[in-house]
């Protein structure tokens, strides 16, 4: 059976050898090793082995583990990342461990983003604006034709960074088209906001084809960590 060091470096050459394909230094690519379901120990070991990036997408879980690791490996300094859809009144919560939000996806909750922040002296959150690459409109996320309006909002906010664009490839759609429409996004967005050109794409089944779009930020869960039950 395979180690975890073993996943790790597996992946972390695949990594390479996509950024190779695409002119890309790896460098350039920050991977987020997803740790949901998994506990505060498998984010220790990791720290040991050189990740410091790491993905959440329930705050409960992700509160509890942050505390956790901070007390088992207070050494490091993991950065949090909170991935998943996310509640307005879970906002406070996540604002006290994540640096980086990757699913703003509706004016609620810049909204309440935007009160948070405010209220007390804040070191800031960055933020990637998620894309809903799918027809319907009840699934998260900003609908592509929408990006710029809600980015102008998004760039009001004090104490908020806008790094760039995020989105989950539809399943059974063809992954390949939902990448080139997130790289579209980003190139309109960067006229309007030219630091915010950074893309979170790619998960296990498809970092390789997201990198050669162009994603600078993958999220990948299971193929590192090992199933989640
Ligand atoms: C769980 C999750 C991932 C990781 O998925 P894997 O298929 O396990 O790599 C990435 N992004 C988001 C938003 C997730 O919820």
């Amino acid at each position: 059976m395979s180690t975890l060091a073993d996943r790790l470096g597996e992946v972390s050459t695949r990594i390479e050898k996509a950024a190779s394909l695409a002119n890309r230094s790896a460098e350039d690519v920050t991977l987020i090793v997803v740790t949901k379901t998994h506990p505060a120990d498998l984010v220790v070991e990791l720290l040991g082995l050189g990740v410091t990036n790491f993905g959440e997408n329930k705050d409960q879980e992700a509160s509890a583990k942050a505390k956790l690791v901070a007390e088992l490996a207070s050494q490091h300094n993991p950065i949090w990342h909170f991935v998943g859809q996310l509640q307005s009144n879970k906002v406070k919560s996540v604002l006290g461990y994540a640096e980086v939000l990757h699913s703003l996806d509706r004016q609620s909750l810049l909204d309440e983003l935007n009160k948070q922040l405010s209220r007390v002296e804040h070191k800031g959150l960055q933020v990637f604006i998620e894309l809903n690459l799918t027809d319907d409109p009840k699934r998260g996320g900003i609908d592509p034709n929408h990006l710029l309006n809600f980015a102008e909002k998004v760039l009001e906010v004090e104490n908020l960074q806008l790094l760039g664009v995020m989105g989950v490839a539809s399943l059974g759609g063809s992954a390949e088209a939902d990448f080139e429409r997130i790289a579209t996004a980003s190139q309109q967005l960067q006229k309007l906001a030219p630091e915010a050109r950074f893309i979170s794409a790619g998960m296990s089944a498809d970092f390789e084809q997201a990198i050669e779009h162009g994603a600078t930020h993958i999220r990948v869960g299971t193929a590192i960590t090992g199933k989640r039950e």
